[in-house]
């Protein structure tokens, strides 16, 4: 497990800059806990600006699924808070789009899935100091790897 700190808002987006750039045209799969408030969606806009993507980002809480397409690469950001039943994610068809090539999803609330999920290739768990966050990470070592290598300043 890898950790690291992160001392306000503008290093949640910073980071998640880092690993949108690690992350650009690849089809993966990234979840991210963490509590209401923690910065999963920060982080997100962070991965979305790091990979240069222009427009605004709304927080999917009531659509579950935002698409933001970037040079035939569509980032999906999903939040699983709102649904009742894991079910509801065959209702919107989840697996076309975790198995879309040139696609990767980011998912909120990724444990109101439970058993409808593959396993992620990324695991961000995101978790409350007295000032600033602790950004913990598990999965994939050599991506891991990677983000730390160009955090580290
Ligand atoms: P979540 O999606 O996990 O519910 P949001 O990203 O919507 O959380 O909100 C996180 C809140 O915490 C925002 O107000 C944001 O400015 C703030 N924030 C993000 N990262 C940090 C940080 N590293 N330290 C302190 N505050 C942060
Ligand atoms: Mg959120």
């Amino acid at each position: 497990m890898t950790t690291v700190l992160l001392h306000d808002e503008t290093d949640t987006l910073a980071f998640g800059g880092l690993l949108g750039a690690e992350l650009k045209g690849r089809q993966t799969l990234v979840f991210l806990n963490g509590d209401l408030g923690a910065g999963k969606t920060t982080l997100v806009r962070g991965v979305l600006r790091g990979v240069g993507f222009q427009g605004s980002t709304k927080s999917p809480t009531y659509t579950l699924v935002e698409p933001y397409e970037l040079d035939g690469w569509v980032v999906y950001h999903f939040d699983l808070y709102r649904i009742s039943d894991p079910e509801e994610l065959e209702f919107i068809g989840v697996d076309e789009y975790l198995n879309q090539p040139n696609a990767a999803s980011l998912i909120e609330w990724p444990e109101r899935g439970a058993g409808w999920l593959p396993e992620p290739e990324l695991v961000i768990n995101l978790a409350y100091l007295s000032r600033g966050r602790e950004l913990t990470m598990t999965g994939d070592s050599e991506l891991i790897q990677h983000i730390t290598q160009r955090w580290e300043r």
